[in-house]
């Protein structure tokens, strides 16, 4: 007897949940073989492409009552025994993985593992559910020996030379036995695998075959009034072999996609959408497509890959076919199925293939309507799949100079200073006074701090709406749009903003003219710090503010800062500073009169308030213990 080996330690807490699973759909452990044969068949085929008689293949089941045993088996490509081994001794494989994964996030909610395993397919393990031992005996294509793979679940498995003649793997239940909840004996039964088979592994190209005993008319005597039976036993197919996505639309149930999603997409929740579609004309193709309810795992990561399956006529060619989808869609899951691609297209063909180019285009428009349909008549359901891949639709804006822009603009959503809710650039447009020419934003880190920004008071007690931007690439995509409906898009804690009326203006100028010499000194005691102290109308309840000039922003230079050391020629690039001061605040008062008598103190004072500009607009104070002493000072000398 060969030593037992025991499972890696993370397939075991996997393995106690299935073998002690109180979970009603054991069910499922048919389907997630029956699949696992069907890839293995896939695997073969694709192998032997063109040299494969494609009658041959096939995924046989056979009940056996007498022993209780239920053996699955296949003619795919099989297994040696270090994929045994590593297959069938580690959850370290796909979805199973992620499985494991999200468990873990999810552990200590009460009874979440059940519902986990009723969702995702959790692949070959489940076998353990409804098996007290599972033996699998394969032999790799191609090979000369074949092995037998032994366990229990509980106390490990172990592997050893077997005969088997033919290629590929053959995989023995030997079931429970039953309980007073739990009937195993029905897995037995040829008209449970029938249903189950028909209810989960329908769509299976390879044909599942079954010995079943059916009654039928004796030879002879079929043409008789009263026929005579007998029951004979014959191979039957139990799946109509027509995978999803060639069926009617009518005709699938909203959970057979979601099934169909969570199996083929390692997913455990439903997908937020099923796009189903297909194209008839230059190029002929059906395509089956999901954007996912969350973020993808590892989406966010380098290695993350995009892309969709692709298929020639039902059969599969590759994963992850990139070249289908344009980088803002890199969410989006699916399938593809073309007759007028060829079996043995490869990646580097992928490219250059015009076919593929016309689906691509084809894809990418059907999700876009998709999106603005969602948006118009959804609008919940849009604000979710925004909040989850708005940032990719972002990327798309500014990407490739903006090649793309046109088509997601609408798509975009902001907050604004109107209302707690998210809004489209049009509905902003639709809410504008009829004469205003820009459409203003501010940039920040939270809604709350740039409500208060002195700029959006003003703004907002003129009636003006402001959008609110939180991300990094936010003030990048209004760079790239430019404008919107002919109104130009303005920082508006940068430049001009020329909200004054003529009368303002003049006042203004004239103000201007009588603090002359005040502002230039102020500017001279600020000396490089800012580029300009001036006088605004920008202000209404603040004595200052610091506004960027044209150009950098102060959100990109933060964003600048960011990047790291020496990362090409915007490293270190800087937005001008202008402290702009309020005439109607007492301080412009203070500062007045100190300058006929202590010009000292104005240039304390000129320091403080800079200091006070920089803290409103989230930049750090270059001396902070200056900064507070001063303060102090000037808190004192308000007894004097
Ligand atoms: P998953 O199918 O999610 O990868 P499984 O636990 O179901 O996870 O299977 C693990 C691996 O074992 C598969 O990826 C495959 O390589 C191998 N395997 C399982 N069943 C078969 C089979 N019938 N023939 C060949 N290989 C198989």
């Amino acid at each position: 007897m060969p030593r037992k080996k025991q499972f890696k330690s993370e397939s075991k807490r996997l393995l106690d949940l299935m073998i002690n699973s109180i979970y009603t759909h054991k069910e499922i452990f048919l389907r997630e073989l029956v699949s696992n044969a069907s890839d293995a068949i896939d695997k073969y085929y694709f192998e032997h492409a063109g040299h494969v008689n494609p009658d041959e293949l096939e995924i046989r089941l056979d009940p056996d009552k007498e022993n209780r045993l239920l053996t699955i088996s296949d003619n795919g490509i099989g297994m040696d025994k270090d994929e045994l081994e590593e297959n069938l001794g580690t959850i370290a494989k796909s979805g199973s993985l992620a499985f494991k994964e999200e468990m873990d996030k999810k552990e200590g909610e009460k009874n979440s593992d059940v519902d986990i395993i009723g969702q995702f397919g959790v692949g070959f393990y489940s076998a353990f559910m409804v098996a007290k031992s599972v033996t699998v005996v394969s032999k790799k294509d191609g090979a000369d020996t074949a092995y037998k793979w032994v366990s229990q679940g509980d106390d490990g498995y172990y592997i050893t030379e077997t005969e088997k003649e033919t290629r590929g793997t053959t995989i023995i239940l030997a079931l429970k036995d039953d309980t007073d909840e739990e009937d195993y004996s029905q897995y037995l039964e040829t008209y449970t695998i029938e249903n189950l088979i028909k209810k989960y592994s329908d769509y299976i190209r390879y044909p599942i075959h079954m010995q079943v005993e059916t009654s039928k008319p004796k030879p002879g005597t079929e043409d008789q009034e009263k026929p005579e039976y007998e029951t004979v036993v014959e191979d039957k197919t139990l799946n109509s072999m027509v995978p999803l996505w060639k069926r009617e639309k009518s005709k699938i149930k909203p959970e057979e996609y979601n099934q169909f999603y969570k199996d083929h997409f390692y997913d455990y929740e439903d997908p937020m959408r099923v796009i189903h579609f297909s194209v008839e004309g230059n190029v002929s193709f059906t395509s089956l497509l999901y954007i996912p309810s969350h973020v993808p795992q590892g989406f966010y990561n380098q290695d993350y890959k995009k892309g969709l399956q692709l298929y020639s006529r039902g059969v599969f060619i590759m994963d992850h076919a990139e070249e289908l989808l344009p980088d803002y869609l890199r969410f989006v899951k699916g399938l593809v199925d073309s007759q007028d691609l060829s079996l043995n297209i490869s990646r580097e063909m992928l490219q250059h293939d015009n076919q593929l180019k016309l689906i691509a285009k084809r894809i990418e428009k059907k999700v876009l309507s998709e999106l603005t349909t969602m948006l118009t008549k959804e609008r919940d359901a849009y604000e979710k799949f925004w909040k989850a891949f708005g940032l990719n639709i972002k990327f798309g804006v500014y990407n490739n100079w903006g090649m793309d822009k046109d088509k997601l603009e609408n798509l975009l959503m902001f907050y604004t200073s109107k209302e707690q809710k998210l809004t489209t650039l049009n509905e902003y447009v639709d809410r504008c006074k009829e004469d205003q020419k820009e459409i203003y934003y501010v940039s920040g880190s939270d809604l709350e701090m740039m409500n208060k920004l002195p700029i959006v008071q003003t703004l907002k007690k003129k009636d003006f709406e402001v959008i609110y931007l939180l991300d990094d690439v936010d003030e990048f995509v209004m760079q790239t749009l430019q404008q919107f409906r002919e109104k130009t898009f303005k920082n508006a804690s940068q430049g001009n903003l020329d909200l004054d009326t003529e009368e303002e203006k003049k006042e203004l100028e004239q103000t201007t003219s009588d603090n002359k010499d005040l502002l230039d000194f102020m500017k001279d005691a600020l000396k490089d710090e800012v580029a300009e102290v001036k006088i605004s109308n920008r202000l209404s309840d603040d004595p200052v503010c610091l506004t960027a000039g044209e150009g950098v922003s102060f959100e990109m230079e933060k964003v600048f800062a960011n990047m790291p050391e020496g990362n090409g020629p915007m490293g270190g690039m800087k937005a001008e500073r202008i402290l702009e001061l309020n005439p109607n605040h007492p301080i412009f008062q203070t500062l007045k009169t100190l300058f006929t008598s202590d010009k000292e103190k104005v240039k304390e004072v000129a320091e403080v308030l800079y200091d006070q500009a920089l803290l409103i607009e989230g930049f750090p104070i270059e001396d902070p213990i200056a900064y507070s002493r001063k303060i102090c000072e000037l808190l004192v000398n308000t007894n004097k």
